[in-house]
């Protein structure tokens, strides 16, 4: 499976063939992906009987389309058993691709099904490329109506916390930037708020986006929602994150999950709208996707609205996110089908 295999170590996969040969191969693999070993068009019979039978390190499980065909979902699935979920979503001059950087999670966030199914393991570095490869290949040979041919945005918004799988993230990112040509203002890591991991991230070169997942803007509310709150408190999160801006001169996001009579008051509003205007961060509100193990309902689309406006008159810029995929529960972050399958159901 040559993604599992480093970009710089392909050459081991084509033993005895001319350096040529390797290059050709990389550019498949990365630079114009394809969906089958088989379109690998010139490359020689006996080079692509060398790769190995399958080109992805894991099979497409569930494939499944919504709005129109310009939002797909993949469920991949690794040969030992790991779940990876990947959502693209198209628009007409943007085609973004949230991929997961771990099967399952291990910081159980309360309204969050991926947190509510269990860590499972951690996805090594080409597991997470190859995600980025597929939505590609999908794009240049199958495409969406109306959107682009190619990736223009990587979030890493499905499963799992990257900062809390670093090394293998970071190997990931580089390889999207250095080998595929993606630029790294494109890639988004969104973090629940590890923050010596925000601290790594902003010692890399690259200038990668950072969306933080605050959802209550007090530590009491927060530790409530979000577990590592009590390890890392938002006073030294803030800090990090503020550092994160001075160093990379990025628009920081604020990830705001909608939950009613939870986060979605005017004093929460007012709170944040503190935090946001240090920070000079977007902030984007989500209506809360229901998970099969909360009682917690969505914030209603007035109230929503309500509290974009308090955030609005604070001078805070503020969006409300739309919910891809809802019918196919492929709103990043949302698992059910994955959670129903474990039997996770309430
Ligand atoms: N672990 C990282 C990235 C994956 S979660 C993080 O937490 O940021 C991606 C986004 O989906 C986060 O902003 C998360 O808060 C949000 N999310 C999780 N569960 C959700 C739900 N039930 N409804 C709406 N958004 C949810
Ligand atoms: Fe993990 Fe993010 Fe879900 Fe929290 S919201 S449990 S950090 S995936």
């Amino acid at each position: 499976m040559p993604y599992l295999h480093s970009p710089e170590d392909l050459g081991d996969l084509l033993d005895g063939e001319p350096a040529y040969r390797v290059d050709q191969l990389r550019d498949w693999l990365y630079r114009t992906p394809v969906l089958s070993v088989q379109s690998m068009t010139n490359l020689p019979n006996q080079v692509r009987e060398k790769l190995d039978r399958q080109l992805w390190p894991f099979d497409v499980e569930l494939e499944q389309s919504a709005d129109g065909g310009t939002t797909r979902k993949w469920l991949f699935r690794a040969p030992d058993g790991a779940a990876i979920e990947s959502v693209l979503m198209g628009y007409p001059r943007r085609a973004t691709l949230c991929i997961s950087s771990q099967a399952g999670c291990a910081l159980g966030c309360t309204f969050c099904a991926t947190g509510q199914f269990g860590f499972e393991r951690n996805l090594v570095a080409g597991e997470i490329l190859a995600q980025v490869a597929y939505a590609q290949a999908f794009l240049r040979q199958i495409g969406m109506p109306g959107v682009p041919d190619h990736l223009t945005n990587v979030v890493f918004m499905g499963m799992g916390e990257p900062l809390a799988n670093y090394d293998r993230v970071r190997e990931a990112i580089r390889r999207m930037i250095d080998v595929m040509g993606i630029s790294a203002r494109s890639v988004t890591v969104s973090t629940v708020g590890m923050v010596p991991g925000i601290r790594r991230l902003g010692d890399e070169p690259w200038q990668v986006s950072l969306a933080v997942s605050l959802h209550a803007a007090d530590d009491e509310l927060r530790s409530t929602l979000v577990p590592i709150n009590r390890r890392y408190p938002l006073q030294e999160l803030e800090a990090a994150a503020a550092e994160y801006f001075q160093k990379k001169r990025r628009r920081l996001s604020i990830e705001w999950t909608m939950i009613a009579g939870v986060n979605d008051t005017s004093e929460q509003a007012v709170k944040l709208a503190a935090i946001a205007t240090r920070l000079r961060a977007h902030v984007n509100l989500i209506a809360l996707n229901p998970t099969p193990l909360t009682r917690e309902t969505a914030s209603s689309d007035s109230r929503i609205k309500a509290f974009a406006r308090e955030l609005g008159q604070r001078g805070v810029n503020v969006t409300v996110r739309d919910t891809r995929g809802r019918d196919i529960d492929a709103a990043c972050g949302q698992l059910r089908v994955l959670a129903g399958k474990r039997g996770l159901t309430a």
